[in-house]
């Protein structure tokens, strides 16, 4: 990709109505743009992340034999009546009809997966079944003012798993549970992400949330260093013990709730009359589970994470580009020829590439922008590098700057990113 030719460019003001870092951030590096509170536009760079985020999302989702399919945001009334959520949902966003029906904004879909899971479910034979989709949400939270990690519209990644029995259940669970480990480590949150036990709901004494170590959290969390789990400030009644060992001293911190797993039992196929045939012909309810993830959250809280005061600094399997190739303006042709041609042989070998071939940018600002863009690799071609046949290479990470010869720069990339 061009940087000349991007749609977007960066902003140097911080945006006066946004408080949170992340939206501000991405904002000003061009990721995201602000139609309104806790409603934004992915732009070309942000929909690049956003969709490397879905894609490990759904590579994770696919390994655990999960399939995807893409429900309708639009849903009736009559769905949410018969699991009694229409008006125990809070943040339901409800609207009406030309036929004056009145419908809801998907908030969350239980209410369409079950009655459609009815459909071509009828027999022990036909289970386990697992169904995710990635989809936006829409619930009209009150506090809107954590920018991405709190959006009205959002996304998410919303598995349904149906089961013949509480035990089939109880291991496609912890199946779920090590695939979302996988997902968080990938973007680049492994260490600090913990599995947090949180109140269950009639089925299971607790559900599990994923919670991610942040001072940008609106939970609170208590940890045991012994078992590397925490526990949700909100399900603790009287005393803080960790519920696998029993420790009583507990680290407290803030963090945001990545991930979240959930036993429903029948609670919904019940409301659905959801029942398929046992091996002796006897009718039993089905057993559901549900696993959501906010990829539009993920990726707001990878930003509050990995970022210094020049800005953001991507892990590499979310990176909008692995490499940032600047070329600084020269009246000498080959140093534009240079940069042209690494751009060529960048592309030719599959390795995304952000080039800055703008002619009207100093070389000044064209920093500024790769570090705050925040790709893992910039590499510099310039008069002076020119000069010795070689390119500037450094991490984002690291202040590191080495000089490598010219035609081994692509070779140089892939053996350290790749
Ligand atoms: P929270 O307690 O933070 O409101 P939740 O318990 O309502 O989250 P779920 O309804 O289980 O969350 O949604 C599944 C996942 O969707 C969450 O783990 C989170 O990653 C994401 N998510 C939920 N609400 C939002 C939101 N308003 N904006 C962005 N992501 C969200
Ligand atoms: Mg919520």
């Amino acid at each position: 990709m061009r940087q000349s030719k991007l749609f977007t460019k960066t902003i140097k003001e911080i945006p006066s109505d946004e408080t949170s870092f992340n939206a501000q951030i991405l904002i000003r590096a061009g990721f995201v743009d602000k139609l309104s509170a806790g409603i934004y536009t992915f732009l070309p760079l942000g929909l690049r992340v956003h969709k490397k985020i879905c894609d490990i999302i759904r590579e994770e989702m696919n390994a655990i034999g999960a399939q995807e399919i893409l429900m309708p945001a639009l849903t009736p009334r009559e769905i949410w009546e018969k699991t009694k959520r229409w008006n125990n949902f809070d943040a339901l966003f409800k609207l009406v009809g030309v036929d004056n029906k009145e419908y809801a904004l998907g908030a969350t879909h239980e209410e369409v997966i079950t009655p459609l899971a009815q459909k071509y479910i009828f027999s022990y034979k036909d289970l386990p079944v697992y169904i995710y989709q990635i989809q936006n949400k829409f619930r009209n939270e009150k506090r809107a003012k954590a920018g991405l990690i709190r959006g009205r519209e959002f996304s998410m990644k919303d598995l349904y798993s149906f089961h013949t029995d509480k035990n089939d259940l109880d291991s496609y669970y912890e199946v779920v549970k090590k695939a979302y480990f996988r997902i968080f480590k990938r973007c680049g949150l492994g260490d600090i992400t913990y599995l947090t036990y949180s109140s269950g709901g009639a089925f299971s004494k607790y559900s599990h949330e994923f919670q991610t170590l942040t001072k940008a959290g609106e939970d609170i969390i208590y940890i045991c260093d012994n078992c590397q789990v925490a526990i949700n400030r909100e399900i603790i009644d009287e005393q803080k013990v960790c519920p696998e060992c029993g420790r009583e001293n507990l680290r407290e911190e803030k963090s945001v709730e990545v991930g979240n797993i959930f036993k429903l039992g029948s609670r919904f196929s019940d409301s659905f009359g959801f029942k398929y045939t046992d091996e002796n012909g006897k009718q039993k309810e089905v057993i559901m589970g549900c696993y959501g993830i906010g990829p539009s959250r993920l990726m707001a809280t990878i930003v509050e994470i990995h970022n210094d005061e020049k800005g953001i600094i991507w892990p590499k399997e979310v990176a909008p580009f692995l490499v940032h190739l600047l070329y600084l303006k020269s009246a000498k042709e080959e140093v534009k020829n240079t940069a042209e041609d690494l751009y060529r042989k960048f592309n030719q070998a599959n390795i995304e590439v952000l080039f800055d071939d703008r002619e009207d940018v100093g070389a000044g600002v064209k920093f500024v922008d790769a570090d705050l863009i925040g790709c893992p690799v910039r590499i510099v071609i310039s008069e002076k590098t020119i000069n010795q046949s070689k390119a500037e290479i450094k991490k984002r990470d690291s202040k590191e700057i080495i000089l490598i010869d010219i035609e081994d720069v692509v070779e140089y990339v892939k053996e350290l990113m790749c």
